[in-house]
């Protein structure tokens, strides 16, 4: 799949951002797995919700919530390929292939039917050492990324402004902090290592 996404579309920038997801289908009448692949340019990772007030949320947990198992009622559920109609099936995302650059957008906006409201929630995330392992291939080992800027939103869902942090060659120009604020909004993390081969 990955080759075919090359013979169409193949540049520096597929180089540096693009990675492959993979979306697993299991269904529940026959147990039949499927796999689909698409190509992400970034990931959009839901925030959970806030159980105890004042609590940060963690990067990995919207990376839990990202690739948790989702439960497809019929209607939702694609043809099952073996029963041939559609079933109660569950669904998992796990990336097949690394990024060399990682943009993680934190989804701080949500709409409902009405309006869209954005989250102020503390987003923690690690500067350093960023392990994708978990959310990868069974057994591919860590996959270590290093942060190497933000980009964040202050405002409202109305008018808002943006500001970047960027790593200098001395280091970042914040304390850490500052860059660990509730307006984080778009994460860039570089490859830092792997163990999977990337073809
Ligand atoms: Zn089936």
């Amino acid at each position: 799949m990955w080759q075919r996404h090359l013979d169409r579309d193949d540049s520096k920038i597929v180089d540096l951002f693009s990675g492959q997801l993979r979306s697993s289908l299991h269904c529940s009448v026959c147990s039949h797995y499927s796999n689909t692949f698409d190509v992400f340019c970034d990931l959009s990772l839901p925030i959970p919700k806030k159980s105890d007030y004042g609590r940060t949320v963690t990067l990995r947990e919207c990376l839990d919530l990202f690739s948790q198992e989702e439960k497809l009622d019929k209607e939702n559920s694609p043809m099952c390929e073996r029963c041939n109609r559609h079933t109660e099936s569950t669904k998992r995302l796990t990336i097949q292939r690394f990024p060399r650059i990682l943009v993680m957008h934190l989804n701080r906006f949500t709409m409902s039917r009405y309006s869209i409201s954005k989250s102020t929630v503390p987003v923690s995330f690690p500067l350093n050492g960023l392990d994708l392992g978990p959310f990868g291939p069974v057994d591919c080992g860590p996959v270590l990324y290093d942060l190497y800027a933000v980009c964040n939103h202050s405002g409202t869902v109305n008018m808002g402004h943006y500001t970047a942090a960027c790593l200098e060659e001395e280091g970042w120009l914040f304390k850490e902090e500052k860059l660990q604020s509730n307006q984080a909004y778009v994460l860039f993390y570089e490859l830092k290592s792997f163990n999977v081969t990337r073809k």
